[in-house]
């Protein structure tokens, strides 16, 4: 498999599980993007949720103009300093759907990341709540869900609280 082969998959399995996690998700509670880079999944996410409340974080927004979330619903800065504050005025159990796409190309770092965001991640889920990911996450609060939606194993990764 090439690179433009595996960056083809990762794209499209990240596509399918937008339209499936957005056809599913809670009519209640907040949805967050965390990672704007350059906008693509956060336009896919307000084309298929129009209306929604949509939280994006990013620390360095370089996104398309057409692609930039309108205030209040970009946060810049750092995930691990605006996430606490996020849950601090919305409250633990705000978020219906989270996409986190914010790992690196350094797997080390990933999984560190994914140690830390991991408890964050768990107080903003609402119950039944999805989480999809870019990465595997160890959250006690819930089940892996990926092999229900049809993702290849080990592509994207999906969660229910
Ligand atoms: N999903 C996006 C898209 O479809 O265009 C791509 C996201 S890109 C892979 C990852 C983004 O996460 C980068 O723009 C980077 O600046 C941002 N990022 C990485 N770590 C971050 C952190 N700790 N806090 C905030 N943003 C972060």
């Amino acid at each position: 498999m090439t690179r433009l082969d595996s960056a083809i998959r990762r794209l499209t399995a990240q596509r399918d599980l937008l339209d499936w996690a957005t056809s599913r998700i809670s009519p209640q509670g907040l949805v967050l993007e965390l990672g704007l880079g350059n906008g693509r999944t956060y336009d896919h996410l307000r084309s298929r949720l129009p209306g929604r409340e949509i939280y994006v974080f990013e620390r360095s927004p370089a996104a398309h103009p057409d692609c930039i979330p309108p205030d209040p619903y970009l946060l810049v800065g750092d995930v691990f300093e605006a996430l606490p504050r996020f849950i601090e005025r919305f409250g633990s159990g705000c978020a219906a759907l989270v996409h986190t796409d914010i790992g690196s190309g350094d797997e080390e770092a990933n999984r560190q990341l994914a140690r830390r965001l991991a408890p964050l991640l768990e107080n903003l889920l609402q119950p039944g709540g999805l989480l999809l990911a870019d990465r595997a996450f160890e959250l006690a609060c819930c089940k892996d869900i990926s092999s229900e939606t049809g993702v290849a194993e080990g592509r994207y990764f999906v969660y229910r609280r």
